[in-house]
């Protein structure tokens, strides 16, 4: 939750919500008796606001208007509209350490998160402390319910090997759907040219899955803007990206990629599984109710 005290904050677009709707429990199927928390329990979920028609016109109308605006013009948009109830999640990938190094600019108060699965490299959870020294942001480690050892012991051992799938739901995206509670609008760094998943992803948009509006600040960038300006300025990143890891997530699932292959290509190898399911609803969330659903899940 923001730590900083509420500022004039413009959150007039998101206030014509017309109700809530229950997130649908993942599994409500029972399960034996154990000692610790059972994940199979539908444990209370967050409701999920509803836009209003108006509300989902006015962001297509921001997102065009923001389509020429730079990054750091983006950012500045959305710490103005909608800070302090402004979060952003990261991976420490290189796109977030950009939304970081600007947002130390614009306004550093603004809460920043990291889904801590358990299963996330040294290097990515050193990067944590390298971005703390270098721009005095502290990123909240939010982490689910069950440690590791408790997850793998009660599924009998690790479920990235036989269900990555539903290993993301319950690390990934209960985790943020719990962390989006009190915020109207969320940041990520993803890129349009990242894969197909992520080419329809507005600057601005309606997310439906976290029910809360999506702020794209590098959507229209390149993976070459991105490391341009890292190399420019100096900006920390994960060291692995120099060992051909182009993109970061879980070790157990993600690898070094060689010459020639995709940028994500890297991300659940051997499986036909290309997103962890937090960006997966981006046709859902184009500003576009007509568009079809992806089935991230
Ligand atoms: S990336 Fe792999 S280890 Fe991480 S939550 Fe997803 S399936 Fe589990």
């Amino acid at each position: 939750m923001p730590s900083t005290p509420p500022v004039s904050a413009d959150t007039e677009s998101i206030t014509p919500v017309l109700g809530t709707g229950p997130v649908a429990a993942h599994s409500a199927t029972a399960a034996p008796e154990s000692r610790i928390p059972n994940p199979e329990s539908p444990s209370p979920q967050p409701s999920v606001p509803v836009p209003t028609p108006e509300l989902l016109d006015q962001l297509r109308r921001d997102s065009d208007r923001l389509e020429s605006a730079t990054p750091k013009e983006i950012l500045a948009w959305a710490v103005e509209r909608y800070f302090p109830k402004l979060t952003m999640a990261t991976a420490f990938g290189p796109e977030g350490c950009v939304i970081l190094h600007y947002l130390a600019e614009v306004e550093p108060r603004v809460h920043v998160f990291n889904l801590d699965t358990g299963y996330q490299f040294a290097e990515t959870l050193e990067l944590r402390e390298r971005i703390k020294r270098r721009y005095g942001i502290e990123v909240e480690m939010k982490q689910p319910e069950l440690s590791v050892a408790q997850y793998e012991a009660f599924h009998g051992g690790p479920l990235y090997k036989t269900q990555p799938d539903r290993c993301c739901f319950d690390r990934k995206v209960k985790v943020l759907q719990q962390a989006a509670v009190g915020f109207d609008a969320w940041m990520s760094g993803i890129r349009r040219d990242q894969s197909p998943d992520r080419a329809k992803a507005p600057i601005v948009g309606w997310d439906k899955k976290f029910g809360l509006v999506k702020v794209s600040p590098l959507a229209n960038w390149t993976k070459q803007d991105v490391w341009k300006l890292i190399t420019d300025l100096d900006i920390p990143y994960n060291p692995l990206h120099d060992q051909g890891y182009t993109s970061i997530g879980c070790w157990p699932c993600t690898r070094a990629v060689m010459f020639g292959e995709d940028e994500r290509a890297g991300r659940w190898s051997g499986f036909a599984k290309t997103e962890c399911g937090l960006h997966s609803l981006e046709a859902a969330s184009a500003n576009d109710e007509a568009a079809p659903r992806a089935t991230g899940l």
